[in-house]
């Protein structure tokens, strides 16, 4: 025996392998289905997924094997990794390095071993995908290349558990923020079904406890606002408001009070029922208690005029004149003309003049203790200051009507915007959570899309907005899957969203766009955007006023764009900070997406690989066998007719002598395509070898498929052939047989279809004959 030798770079191997997390591990459903699928494929005794670490090997993967490790001194796989390739040992009782191995001499032991490294990183090799087997075999270079596949397959899935495994670190950080997510179903009676790891954090009471079936919910609410959020909560469970969001205390297990703020929303199923309720809630405890804190300073009037730079005001109702201190002139940079004639009342901004004056005439009518509002007033350069106006009725006519009125103003922009931004930012969060969420639900990511594009457009004032991913073989960055196009300024969106499902691309040209795809700069147009900045044929775009075009990315790569566009309010480099949290999640989402998508791939290349003929592209031997058996058991156990038919090609050696062997590939293919013309789509067509061919008759008794085989034999010697201008003259001969109780198995019924066939050639070829 032959001890393995240590491969060259043993060192960064082995801290690869220890760093992957894969030692010891679970049972992973998928290497074990890689395995067993491996293990039926070549017909071996088993398919093993290793792993070599300093001592051992240990079994990744190795279904139906008792033993979960050996010694690395005597495994085949620690010499398979010290190769770079598929390393085959056809009879290891004759190899030198196996032929006193334990597990060759052990009874019944190991005779074929084929191993493909598992290679990491190009050249770091792991572990193997490998065969063993008691009895000497062979690989032909097809099974190799197909086992090849497989490992390449695994290494992906390692590679990507890796990627994914980081990206759960990310994850862990989301579950260290701000908002928690939970859930309620509604069947069979209402009971919380989620809850998010943060919800402890936020409400001080485990997700565990709070999924508990006997735990109410309302239990840890406080009593004074147990009945607010009940009653809230019905109607959304009622289906009679969409949504609800209110502010409540929680009461935690130390007596300790929070407040907490909670959005909630309905699911409906297809007939519009409720049929869960999604929530996300978050501790809002600082700023209640500094609303709370403002609330009590608002209601000292007395203190709020004693401070610093509060404009007063002093309105004269009969008159219509009004007088004010000098501190107007700094907030409205404005002469005194609009003192008069009620002038100032132009100014409020036309959203705003109906509150205002709604406030005002319950104040007038005695209603109100002092009118009170929160308007905005036009700032002489056209935009508009924020207001907040507390005044009081002081003096009336012998009819008790007022006459005059005095109040103040202070200027609460910054403190609105601050509240606007922190609305965005909640809003943005509680976003993220609903994204995510829904993204392990829906079919297509463009339904994630149709979710967060409106709500980004509302958040930002757009009228335009649009979420693309950047293929991966888009190696100009030109090119645009679309996933969400909304275009509130004209034009039907339905013919778009019906698209976007289908997969529509767009190719993107213009200056701007493109150095953002290029470059992976965000970038601000808070001017009108020119035609020829910002392109996405086939769409057409209409003229926007201003945009913001953000790179996505996951890690360092770019992988989509988002755009949002045509706000009445601009955009701004802050717009940045709060969208932040968004972008990153499509982002990440747009990747494992992608992954996904991959990874479905690779598993329907390996089935087709493994059940079509790579030359014809009809179903291969071992396919047709499965099939026969299957219709085998579904005819004894419905008592079902069924037959079966051998094709041969008459004189094919002439063709590929005559033609060539290309033009005899040509025809096998062409066989093929005109077979499938005449048969029923139930039919089976199967490439036996060579130019065999067999088809599965379903459902069809000996005439009936006798009468189907004609066809297809009259049309093969009808079809014109040709090769270089010239006609290859073609036919068949076939033989087939009708399932009988006496067919002891499938070998026997397809042997009957054989000797027919035989007889056909003998009666002089380009006929079908019926076995008796
Ligand atoms: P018969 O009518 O008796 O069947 O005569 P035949 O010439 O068809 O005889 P035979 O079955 O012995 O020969 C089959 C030939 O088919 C031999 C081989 O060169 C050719 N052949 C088998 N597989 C392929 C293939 O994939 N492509 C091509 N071009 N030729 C193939
Ligand atoms: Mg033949
Ligand atoms: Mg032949």
């Amino acid at each position: 025996m032959i001890k393995p030798p240590l491969p060259a770079n043993e060192e960064a191997r082995l801290q690869l392998l220890h760093e992957l997390n894969l030692l010891d591990s679970d049972a992973d459903p998928l290497y074990d289905s890689i395995t067993a699928f491996a293990q039926q494929l070549f017909g071996v005794d088993a398919a093993i997924i290793t792993l070599v670490d300093e001592h051992r090997q240990w079994f990744k993967s190795a279904p139906g094997f008792d033993l979960t490790e050996t010694p690395r001194d005597v495994s085949f796989c620690a010499h398979a990794i010290t190769q770079q390739t598929t390393m085959i040992v056809e009879d290891a009782s004759q190899d030198e390095r196996f032929h006193d191995n334990p597990f060759v001499v052990a009874e019944g032991g190991i005779r074929f071993y084929a191993g493909v490294p598992l290679a990491l990183n190009d050249d770091l090799n792991i572990g193997t995908l490998c065969l063993i087997d008691s009895r000497p075999r062979q690989l032909s270079p097809q099974q190799q290349q197909w086992l090849e596949g497989l490992a390449a397959w695994v290494v992906q899935d390692i590679v990507q558990h890796y990627e994914l495994e980081n990206f759960a670190a990310e994850r862990e950080v989301l579950a260290q923020g701000p908002v928690a997510a939970v859930v309620w179903q509604l069947e069979p009676d209402v009971h919380l079904v989620y809850a998010a790891e943060n919800v402890e954090r936020i409400l001080g009471y485990s997700a565990d406890y709070l999924l508990d079936l006997e735990i109410n919910y309302e239990s840890i609410v406080h009593p004074d606002d147990q009945q607010q959020l009940l009653d809230q909560m019905q109607l959304v469970l009622d289906g009679i408001q969409p949504s609800l969001e209110i502010e409540y205390r929680v009461v935690s297990p130390s007596q300790h009070t929070r407040w907490v703020k909670h959005f909630a929303r309905a699911d409906l199923d297809r007939h519009g029922k409720v049929m869960r309720v999604r929530g996300y809630i978050y501790e809002n405890t600082d700023r209640k208690q500094l609303e709370l804190d403002l609330l009590y300073a608002n209601q000292s009037f007395e203190l709020a005029l004693a401070a610093g730079d509060l404009s007063t005001w002093d309105w004269n109702l009969a008159e219509g004149t009004v007088s004010v201190n000098h501190t107007w002139d700094k907030i409205l940079d404005r002469d005194s003309s609009f003192a008069q004639n009620n002038g100032w009342a132009e100014l409020i901004h036309p959203a705003d003049v109906a509150t205002a004056k709604s406030q005002l005439i319950e104040h007038l009518q005695g209603h109100s203790e002092r009118f009170e509002a929160r308007i905005r007033l036009q700032h002489a350069d056209g935009h508009y200051i924020w207001l907040h106006t507390v005044g009081k009725a002081v003096e009336r006519n012998a009819n008790g009507r007022v006459t005059r009125m005095v109040g103040i103003h202070h200027d609460v922009t910054e403190q609105v915007e601050n509240e606007l931004k922190q609305h965005q930012q909640e809003a943005i969060l509680s976003l993220v959570s609903q994204v995510q969420h829904e993204f392990l639900f829906v079919e297509h990511f463009s339904e994630v899309c149709d979710i967060a594009l409106p709500e980004l457009m509302s958040l930002s004032q757009s009228k335009l907005g649009f979420i693309g991913e950047l293929p991966e073989q888009s190696r100009h960055r030109n090119m645009l899957r679309v996933h969400g196009y909304v275009n509130r300024l004209n034009g039907s969106q339905q013919a778009t969203q019906a698209l976007i499902r289908q997969g529509l691309e767009v190719v993107v040209s213009g200056s701007v766009v493109s150095e953002v795809l290029l470059r992976g700069d965000p970038e601000l147009c808070p001017y009108p955007v020119a035609q020829d900045e910002l392109k996405f044929t086939p769409i057409e775009l209409p003229q926007l006023d201003n945009a913001i075009m953000l790179p996505l990315y996951f890690k360092r790569e770019v992988v989509g764009l988002l755009i949002l566009a045509h706000s009445a309010r601009g955009y701004f480099r802050e717009d940045l900070a709060w969208l932040q949290p968004m972008l990153d999640t499509l982002g990440t989402l747009m990747h494992i997406r992608r992954i996904d998508q991959e990874r479905r791939f690779v598993v329907e290349e390996l089935r087709r690989m493994a059940t079509r003929d790579e030359l014809t592209g009809v179903a291969n031997r071992r396919v047709f066998l499965e099939a026969a058996q299957q219709r085998k058991d579904e005819s004894e156990r419905y008592d079902l007719p069924m037959s079966v038919a051998i094709i041969d090609l008459d004189f094919f050696k002439k063709v590929n002598d005559s033609f060539g062997h290309a033009a005899g590939d040509e025809v096998l293919r062409e066989f093929c395509r005109l077979a499938k013309q005449q048969l029923r789509d139930t039919d089976l067509l199967a490439r036996l070898g060579g130019e065999e061919f067999g088809i599965l008759f379903a459902h069809a008794e000996l005439a009936q498929a006798m009468q189907g085989i004609e066809r297809v034999r009259k049309a093969i010697a009808e079809h014109h052939f040709n090769w270089d201008d010239k006609r290859i003259p073609v036919t068949i001969s076939a033989g087939v047989a009708q399932l009988v109780s006496a067919d002891p198995d499938v070998d026997k019924w397809v042997a009957r279809a054989d000797e027919a066939l035989y007889l056909a050639k003998e009666q002089g070829r380009n006929r079908a004959i019926a076995a008796s």
